[in-house]
């Protein structure tokens, strides 16, 4: 199964995915991890991006597509992914269905995670991961189990990304709204989109994806 999950910023799409991964063992594709990585061991694609990503604006269309392609060809043909911050734009949704096709996958599910843009400063700001597995919280709606340890993996280190402050987050929503959203109607032409209220509590979000994915 190949699912796009699909919304704004402090949508929900990585936390769903990583439940998704959990409870399925498909993978999550995301683009914004795989850029990150990639400014972390200053590769010539995260010296490209990185400034672009601080600024909250989107890298280019052929580094994203790239970076698709590597990471499905890394992966079990019978593992089922799950892209999460991909595609973006009508060029990246050209590029994906390319992407597929050549590997002879399908898109089942495009799940849109809607959401009141008021609530997203809020989440976004609030959020930090695990250093050691990535595994996402948040200040007041995720906090761990035991203070200071992660849930997962125990580690006591935790990270917060640099453009998850207030002034990033607005540029990263007017670009999911002049970039992203325009998307949608070419999904839903197809008939493959599913809307899911991404303001209710995180099991419930999951609990719909559930839901939809297996019908
Ligand atoms: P995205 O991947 O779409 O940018 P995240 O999954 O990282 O968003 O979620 C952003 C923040 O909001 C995280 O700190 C997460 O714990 C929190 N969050 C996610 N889903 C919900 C929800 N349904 N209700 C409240 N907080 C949520
Ligand atoms: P994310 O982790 O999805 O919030 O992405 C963080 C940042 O990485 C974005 O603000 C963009 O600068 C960049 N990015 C991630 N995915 C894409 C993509 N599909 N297209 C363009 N830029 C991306």
């Amino acid at each position: 199964m190949n699912i796009i999950l699909l919304g704004p910023p402090g949508a929900g799409k990585g936390t769903q995915a990583q439940r998704l991964v959990e409870r399925h063992g498909m993978r999550q594709l995301s683009t914004g991890d795989m850029l990150r990585a990639a400014v972390k061991a200053a590769t010539p694609v995260g010296l490209q991006a990185k400034a672009v990503m601080e600024r909250g604006e989107l890298v280019s269309d052929e580094i994203v597509s790239a970076l698709i392609g590597e990471e499905l060809d890394a992966m079990g043909s019978d593992t089922g992914a799950i892209f999460d911050g991909y595609p973006r734009t009508e060029a990246q949704a050209g590029s994906l269905d390319a992407i597929l096709d050549e590997r002879g996958r399908t898109l089942d599910h495009v799940i849109e995670l809607a959401v009141d843009e008021d609530a997203l400063v809020e989440r976004i700001t609030g959020r930090f991961t695990c250093a050691n597995c990535g595994k996402g919280y948040h200040d007041t709606f995720e906090q761990p189990k035991v203070a200071g340890e992660c849930d997962k993996c125990g580690s006591t280190e935790f990270k917060r990304r640099p453009d998850d402050n207030e002034e990033t987050v607005r540029t990263r929503m007017a670009e999911y709204r002049a970039k992203t959203a325009p998307i949608l109607p070419i999904y839903e032409a197809r008939g493959i989109v599913s809307r899911v209220d991404g303001m209710a509590d995180m099991d419930e979000v999951t609990a719909a994806i559930e839901r939809l994915i297996s019908t």
